[in-house]
């Protein structure tokens, strides 16, 4: 583990509200304890640390780790925070992505961005890392909410401090919620901007979903991929098209673990793809909720069984 620490490294899956860490989480909750102490106490509960928790638990954990990150000073506190903890684990390049959130009488999509972009310029000057960000879409948040994303992400293109900082959209949020394909004409649109598209795909059994949008050329990166070999369950079809395209795929060991979707290190498809000598990044998506840092999957990356 040590020597996985000393490595210097590059992160390119994690989001910034699961990747909070204990320390971040606590200041966050004792700034507001005199406001609304029952629910945060019963919050503190619910997010005990790195537990083993079925996916749709774990955006239970986000919905509670929102409602403590639901103002502009915590958004500005955790992006300075989880950047100082990548750069303390010696990450030199961080891709950092985040959902903007608009909470009425608190703050706009735009205030939101702006924020995690001025805290992502400060961090950048206290610490030795370089960092960019994707704005996410939350396909449980419906196609409007997409549009306005994009319309976002597009303004900061010809921004002259955040517009070198944003490097493209991720589509994340719930696998169980909505139709991926419903979100196409706002990706083409975003491919026609040049921005860079990181799509969470095949996290679960989603075979026409995932030829779906792979087909469409869109993707650039996929996130996850756990359903996509064949050993996993995954059509020849679907693994043929990953293969052609020679689509990258981040992979984040803890959190397929922990969430149930992957059964340990020694049986993740980390091993498949490596065997096939695919391209492929470890990542930690969620090093808050997962209680694990871009070292330790590492370490477990190596534990993986390649044959
Ligand atoms: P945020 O975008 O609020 O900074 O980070 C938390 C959000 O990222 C979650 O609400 C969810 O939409 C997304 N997210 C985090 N981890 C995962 C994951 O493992 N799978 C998927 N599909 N989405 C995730």
């Amino acid at each position: 583990l040590d020597y996985c620490r000393s490595l210097p490294k590059v992160e390119l899956h994690a989001h910034l509200n699961g990747s909070l860490s204990d320390a971040t989480v606590l200041k966050l909750l004792s700034a507001r304890e005199q406001q609304d102490g029952d629910f945060l106490a019963s919050a503190e509960v619910t997010i005990k640390r790195g537990h083993q928790r079925t996916l749709e638990e774990c955006f239970q954990v986000f919905r509670i780790l929102h409602s403590i990150t639901d103002n502009l000073e915590a958004m500005q506190t955790i992006t300075q925070d989880v950047i100082q903890e990548f750069a303390a684990d010696n990450v030199k390049y961080l891709e950092l992505r985040t959902t903007p959130k608009n909470i009425p009488n608190k703050m706009t999509k735009k205030e939101y961005m702006d924020t995690v972009l001025e805290a992502t310029v400060e961090a950048m000057k206290k610490s030795n890392i370089r960092v960019c960000l994707l704005l996410s879409i939350d396909r449980a948040r419906g196609v409007e909410d997409a549009w306005s994303t994009l319309q976002l992400a597009k303004e900061y293109l010809t921004h002259d401090v955040f517009g070198p900082l944003v490097c493209g959209l991720d589509v994340s949020g719930n696998p169980h919620s909505g139709d991926l394909k419903d979100y196409l004409p706002v990706l083409q649109e975003a491919q026609k901007c040049g921005l860079k598209l990181a799509v969470h795909l095949a996290e679960v059994s989603s075979d026409t979903e995932t030829l779906t949008m792979l087909n469409s050329g869109l993707v650039d990166r996929i996130g996850h991929g756990t359903f996509i070999h064949p050993d996993a369950g995954g059509s020849k079809e679907l693994h043929a098209v990953v293969r052609k395209q020679n689509l990258p795929l981040e992979l984040c060991i803890s959190s397929n673990i922990k969430s149930g979707t992957v059964k340990s290190a020694c049986h993740h498809h980390l091993g498949f793809w490596k065997k096939e000598n695919h391209p492929v990044v470890i990542c930690t998506d969620d090093k808050g909720v997962f209680s694990t840092s871009l070292s330790e999957e590492f370490y477990l990356g190596a534990q993986v069984r390649t044959i």
